[in-house]
């Protein structure tokens, strides 16, 4: 993992135009955040229906928007940045549109949670991933979804996390990271095999528990009054269970390997905490959750905001996503 130190805080206008496909929380979030700090010339945003369309351009989250890139896809050229929002398996075919109407000098990034898919889905569309894409992946979000959902202070002392490859361009990863770092991100690089690794066992595998766990005790324990007596400890714990299904079905399916790697070692380790209350071993218990709590103490401490962190050079916990 590098860190990537900001060399200089960005002028206005860094950005020409910005566009925006797929206009919900984490775009929406990214074009109010640069027209907020005034670091585009314009933001343009892409969504599948019209009332996103509007709801974009009335909530101030874009100046412009429109149901199909090919409408402006001739006004793009250097100094552009077209960036991808979508869920991760939708990325392909926006790819393929990308690549059938925008210039080769435009740069292109994305937000996706999985990085490995993408590298194969742009493989797939343009033969190998081409210079002017940036993948990358912004450690922010919420469990809330759609463009009314969009909040420009969203990235504000979080981390983006950018995979750039051999064949990334300069001028292109350059522009990304200072994008990112003017809306208040700080920007680290790794692999995408990395990324995959660590996001599969800090975000992707907590998502997967806390929606096991609701629908355990939605459909598998027969007390229809359950969550009534559920309480602070609950509603944390299971706050990502309200995440959005669809996005979630994706980063599961785009990101298998990781995933199964992370569930097969906690199924694993559950096992033997199952063991040990089963057989009263108040040793092995107590050794659990005292280490447990020591390295989440040391989490909240330490990492759970990038900018303590910041000289710290070392596998960062993801905060959300
Ligand atoms: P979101 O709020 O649901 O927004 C997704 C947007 O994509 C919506 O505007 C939606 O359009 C559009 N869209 C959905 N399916 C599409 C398709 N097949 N083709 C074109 N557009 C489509 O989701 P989000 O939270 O912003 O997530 C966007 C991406 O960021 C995902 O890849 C996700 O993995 C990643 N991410 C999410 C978080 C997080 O915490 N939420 C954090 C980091 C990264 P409509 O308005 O027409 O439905």
């Amino acid at each position: 993992m590098t860190l990537i130190n900001p060399n200089h805080i960005n002028g206005p206008q860094l950005i020409n135009k910005l566009v925006v496909i797929g206009i919900g929380l984490i775009g929406g979030s990214l074009a109010a955040g640069l027209k907020k700090r005034g670091i585009c010339k314009e933001v343009i945003g892409i969504a599948r229906s019209e009332e996103t369309c509007s709801a974009a351009v009335n909530l101030n989250v874009v100046d412009r928007a429109y149901t199909s890139l090919k409408s402006i896809a001739n006004e793009l050229t250097a100094g552009d940045v077209i960036f991808i929002s979508v869920p991760t398996l939708s990325v392909q075919s926006v790819l393929q549109e990308i690549k059938e109407c925008v210039s080769s000098v435009v740069t292109i990034t994305d937000g996706a949670s999985v990085k490995g898919n993408v590298q194969a889905a742009a493989e797939v569309v343009y033969g190998e991933v081409p210079a002017q894409f940036v993948l990358g992946h912004p450690i922010a979000g919420s469990e809330k979804s759609g463009v009314s959902a969009a909040n420009p202070d969203l990235y504000e002392n979080h981390r983006c996390i950018l995979t750039p490859l051999a064949s990334t361009g300069a001028e292109h990863l350059d522009l990304v990271t200072r994008m990112w770092q003017s809306v208040g991100a700080e920007v680290l690089t790794m692999s995408v095999a990395e990324h995959d690794e660590v996001l599969g066992a800090t975000s992707h595998l907590p998502h997967a528990i806390a929606y096991s766990l609701v629908d355990t005790l939605a459909h598998d324990i027969n007390n229809p009054n359950i969550f009534r007596y559920a309480a602070g400890g609950f509603r944390d714990f299971t706050r990502i269970a309200s995440s959005d299904p669809i996005m979630w079905h994706d980063i599961m399916r785009a990101n298998k390997t990781g995933v199964l790697h992370a569930l097969d070692m906690f199924i694993a380790n559950l096992t033997r905490l199952r063991t040990s209350i089963e057989n009263e071993d108040s040793q092995y218990m107590l050794d659990v959750f005292t280490r447990a709590k020591v390295v989440r103490d040391d989490f909240t401490a330490n990492f759970a905001k990038p900018n303590v962190a910041k000289n710290v050079v070392k596998k960062d916990a993801a905060k959300n996503d």
